[in-house]
Parts: structure tokens; sequence; C-alpha cells
């Protein structure tokens, strides 16, 4: 039978060190001397009053959008009592994240408890929430060592932090330093909600570089390395980051929410490739040799540091109204990540080309790779965008074995064309006065840092966009867009953007260096496949030539008209089509070989976006930079 559980609690004051204003307060000790060994330990001290304290480990941390608090990972709990005798506890049936400490003979409030946690091992959905160690470097998202008493407000439960670092090592956080003493840190108190918001990087190769500093905040880029000399230096190479914040600035407002903002960034082939976005950071990584011919495509940070930057504004400043619970349990309705993540990645992208971490080619090859697989994605027709979202973390990672029909986590990159098509109808209609700058400043960008997160329903989207076109049905175009499913992706956003889309032969140069770093072949709009290098098919387009022939993802290519499978043999024959008239495959499917004959003549065929000359250029001008140079000191 269950003890009873008491849900509403009162938290008394450690008397030891009571702060000015009544607030309750654990302190916290967390251990990372063991980083290496991959185990992470903790001490809590906290008062709960009760028989029956419920503790709860946080399992819906913000960011993954997921019911996926790592709570698998803990390899020790131990409860004590004022007097340091050992409790028993027991996990709740019903809720793995509910745990129960049972006290029976001394009474007093005050309670402490031990926490051992096993680093390395993630989920699918908790890896940018989780902690990491290697030889020489950790990663510490605090939720994986916390417990909190059920019914404590975590915006006011004050945390007073104090972690104790491997010999030698440096670290990066949001948190603010109050002292340091050896290799033991003490930082300022923070509620336990801003301290799940504050991941901290570590490491015996550690840089700290101030990026820009402007009236409104300032930016610091901090790294940890596996090794010293995978660390850029503070040099011209950093370039595009100072121009990336402020560009952020001029597209939300000089006066951002935030006085700092850090990128952590882990440079390392130890770690896991992660990006999370937090209010005041964001947690990034890139493999160790990211700066070696630095190329910002190719490392993925380009793509990586703005989406997490613009977090800060879209998802941690404001975000869609379900997902605002104000605690690390009540289930969330993510049905407005096309916002969160969706706005994120358009803007993203965007602020990326204005700041030079890619270029205005591989813009719009971008937008263009993503219709593309829109254009694909035969799941819409019994799948809305809408419950790719609601559905969203149980589309993360697996298999993506006819992931065209099931559809994955579409709200990214559909959300972002969908934003886009919104920026270039505002552009368009107007001829050229408005456009969704000023939406994301006028919705994002007030700076108040105070608030903390302010919550938003689609109907304020709408009012918001109505104001700068009340001629457009947002309401409806929201609705057919995101609720409802469709026949094919509706790609309005091309003609808005003054450019046609066509079926070309020549390879974009992107998806070229893609299919490189990737090992895949891309044939997408010919034979309606992707094969990796070894021959295996990724993914079949439903309708498409080799779907209509009857083959499926997984099974293996061993042979090209006749002869042995390669990379090379496989792009020779779709180009050759024309003359030839088909492509025949050899295909090893489980332990039998099985030929099919494709009819294809339509040789190489990629999408591409070519300029209608009588329209004026909108992904120009959207690419455009806006930096006032002049509010910098850089
Ligand atoms: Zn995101």
């Amino acid at each position: 039978m269950m003890p009873i559980r008491i849900t509403s609690w009162v938290l008394v004051l450690l008397c030891s060190s009571a702060p000015t204003i009544a607030q309750p307060t654990m302190r916290v000790h967390v251990d990372a001397t063991e980083l290496p060994r991959k185990l992470l330990r903790s001490s809590l001290e906290f008062n709960a009053p009760g028989d029956t304290v419920t503790l709860l480990y946080p399992e819906w941390i913000p960011g993954i959008h997921a019911p996926r608090g790592p709570v698998q990972n803990l390899a020790g709990l131990v409860p004590r009592d004022s007097g340091g005798a050992v409790l028993r506890w027991e996990r709740d049936w019903s809720n793995m994240y509910c745990l129960l400490v049972l006290r029976d003979r001394d009474l007093r409030p005050q309670l402490t408890v031990d926490l051992t946690y096993i680093t390395n091992q993630p989920s699918t959905n908790s890896k940018g929430v989780d902690a990491f160690g290697a030889h020489t470097l950790g990663i510490i998202n605090w939720n994986t060592v916390l417990l909190a008493p059920e019914g404590v407000d975590p915006a006011t439960l004050l945390v007073e932090l104090e972690l104790t670092l491997p010999s030698g090592w440096q670290a990066g956080s949001a948190l603010k330093v109050a002292s340091r003493a050896g290799d033991r840190i003490r930082f300022e108190p923070v509620t336990y909600e801003q301290l799940i918001d504050r991941p901290l990087i570590c490491g015996l190769h550690f840089r700290e570089i101030e990026l820009a500093r402007t009236d409104g905040a300032t930016y610091w880029l901090d790294m940890v390395a596996d090794e010293a000399r995978d660390l850029p230096q503070a040099d011209s190479t950093l370039a595009p980051l100072t121009a990336l914040v402020l560009e952020s600035e001029a597209l939300f407002g000089p006066a951002p929410h935030f006085g700092d903002y850090r990128f952590l960034l882990v440079v390392s082939d130890q770690a896991p490739r992660l990006g999370l976005e937090h209010r005041e950071s964001s947690l990034n990584s890139a493999k160790a040799d990211a700066f070696r011919d630095l190329d910002w495509i190719s490392n993925g940070l380009g793509y990586l540091l703005p989406h997490e930057f613009v977090h800060a504004w879209v998802g941690k400043y404001r975000r869609p109204v379900g997902m605002v619970t104000g605690d690390f349990h009540t289930d969330k309705n993510t049905e407005g990540l096309w916002v969160y993540e969706g706005l994120t990645q358009y803007l993203g992208n965007v602020l990326a080309v204005r700041s030079g971490l890619m270029t205005f080619d591989e813009f719009r090859e971008t937008l263009v790779r993503y219709t593309s697989v829109r254009l694909r994605e035969q799941g819409r027709q019994w799948r809305p965008l809408r419950d790719t979202a609601v559905a969203g973390y149980t589309l993360r990672g697996g298999s993506g074995s006819w992931g065209l029909l099931r559809r994955g986590q579409s709200y990214y990159v559909e959300g972002a064309l969908t934003w886009l098509d919104f920026d270039a109808r505002l552009r368009e209609r107007s001829a050229g006065l408005h456009n969704l700058d000023e939406f994301c400043r006028s919705f994002f960008g007030d700076g108040d840092r105070q608030r903390t997160t302010v919550p938003f329903a689609t109907q304020d989207l709408v009012q918001a966009l109505g104001r700068l076109d009340p001629k457009v049905d947002w309401a409806d175009l929201v609705k057919t867009r995101i609720e409802e499913t469709q026949e094919r992706f509706p790609a309005d956003w091309v003609e808005s953007a003054g450019y046609r889309i066509e079926l070309v032969d020549e390879v974009p140069a992107s998806l070229k260096k893609r299919e490189t770093r990737g090992k895949f072949i891309y044939l997408g709009e010919s034979l309606g496949l992707t094969v990796m290098n070894t021959g295996e098919i990724n993914s079949v387009t439903p309708g498409g030539v080799a779907d209509v022939a009857g083959i499926h993802p997984g099974i293996v290519i061993a042979g090209v008209d006749g002869l042995k499978f390669s990379a090379y043999r496989l792009r020779a024959a779709v180009e050759d089509s024309p003359e030839t008239g088909h492509v025949e495959l050899l295909i090893l499917d489980g332990d039998r070989f099985v030929i099919f004959d494709l009819p294809y003549d339509g040789g190489r065929r990629y999408w591409s976006a070519t300029r209608r000359e009588e329209r004026i250029d909108r992904l120009r001008d959207i690419a455009t930079p806006r930096r006032p140079t002049e509010n910098s000191n850089h």
C-alpha cells in the first residue's frame, strides 16, 4: 500500500544561513571530481516537514519538450535525517520521477539527500539535458543531480550552489561565480528554475572570449576542448559570431532581456553532438576539428549557434502557452512547436546569412532543400503538421524507415518555411514596407529582465500579424497550413520571394558537400531514393519511381546495370538514363537477391530556385544585414 502523499508544503528556512527575505532555500554541493570516470555526485540540504516527504526528480526539462529527465541513470539515493541517520525511501509506482522519503523517529524538518548519477548514457530525448564526462572536459546539466519537494515553486526555491571541479579545470556558465577557492566554486544563489536553465561546461582546456559589448548586453563565447590546440583564438575567424549577436539586436531590438549571454561550446570528439537553448546561454557542441579549415556550414555551427541563440527570445523569453506550466512535472501541450522551433529555425538561418555564417547561395539552397523534402513528404495526407508537434518527442531519433510516410519532427523545417512564407507575403503585399522583422521586434523584443517566461497563444500571433497586414486572413492561413492535412506542400513562398523552382540536372553545391560529408547519394527527385555509400537504401519517396517498383528502405543495392554497386556507378546510371531508358538494380533483401528494373529516363534531377526577373528578389532583402555598427564598440 502506498504511503499518503502530502501535497502542500511549507519549506522552513535553513536556520544557519537565513537570507534576509523569507524564501525556501536548498543548499547544494555538486562533486564533479569523478566526471572523467562518468560519475557525478551531489549533496542536497533542505527542510521539508512531515513523516513522508515527496521528492520529485525533474521530468519535463525545457528545451527537449519531452517527459524524459534521465532518472534511469541514478546510481545512488541516500536520504538522511537531521541526526544523520539514513532514511528509507520508495518510489511511487505510478510515477517514476516521484520518490518518497519515509521518516519515523526524527521528525525535524532538516533533510539531506546524497545523489550519484552515471553520466554519458543519455536516452534519445535527454541528450541536451544530460551530463557528460571525459578525460579533460565535462558537461553538467544540474537537473541530473537535483530533487525538490513536491509543491515547492521552482521559481521561488533559492539554491545556494557549490561545485568542486577536477583539479585545474575551468568552467563556463550563465551562473555567476561568487567566489573560488582552489577547485571549489561558490555561485551566487539562483532559483531552482534558473539553476536548471543554466548548465555548465568545464575542462582543463578552457577559453572565454568576449564577442561584443553593446549598450544592451555583453556576449561571450566560452569553450572547452579535448586538446588546447582545438580552441580558436579571439581573432578575425570569430567575426561572424560578433556579427551574429549584433544582427540579433538589430532584429529583436537593442535592449535584450538579458545582461550577459554566453555561447557554451564543447569542441570534442568525446562529447556527443548536442545543442540546447537557455534564456541567457546555449549549450552547443562541435567536432574536435571544427575550427581547423574553418567552414561554419560544414562544421554545423553556422546552423546550430544562430538557432540556439534565437531561442533566447523564441522559446525562452516567450513560449507557446501550453508549454508554460511553472514546474518540471505537469504535462505540456507542445502543439506550438511549429512556432517555438519553426520560427527559430527560420530566424536562425536569416541571422546566419545576415552575419556571414552562411553565404546567400547557401541560404537559398537550404530553403530549397527544405522545400524539396516537404514536396516528397506524403505523410501530410494523413497527418497534419500540428500532430508532428503534439507528438514531437515520440518522433525524435529512432528509425527513418518510411519516414516520409510517417512524418518526423516536421515542425522544424516546415515551420520555418511557413514563417518564410509569411515574411515573403508581408514584403510582397506591402511593396517592401512591412516584414517579419517588425513582428519579431514587437512580439519578442520588449526586453523585460524582470519577467520570466511570457506565454502566447496562436490568437496573439494572428493579431500581431494582422496589425502588419489586416487584409490577410492569418487565422485561416494558420489553420490550413498547421491544422489540416494536405495533398501536397504549398510552396507559395517561392513566388512571393520572386523565384520559381524547377528541376535542373546540376547538383546544388551545398548538396554536393552534404553528400560527401554524410556519405550518401541523393536521388530524391529522380529515382525517389536516398542511398548510403554502402548501398543501403536510406529513404524511399512514396509515389516515386523506386516506390512504385516495390523497393523499400533498409535493403541494400548490390549491383547496378550488371556491375558491382558503387556510388559512382549508381550516379552514372541515373545520368545515362535518358539514353538507356532504365536503371537496373540488383538488391540484397535479407538473404535474397532480387533484380529491379526501374523504368526511368529523366537523368539527374534536383530542385533549384531560379529568379523571376519581373519580380523583386525578396529573398535577397531578407538576407541583407541590418546591423547598425555604431551601436557597438567592436
Ligand atoms: Zn530548437
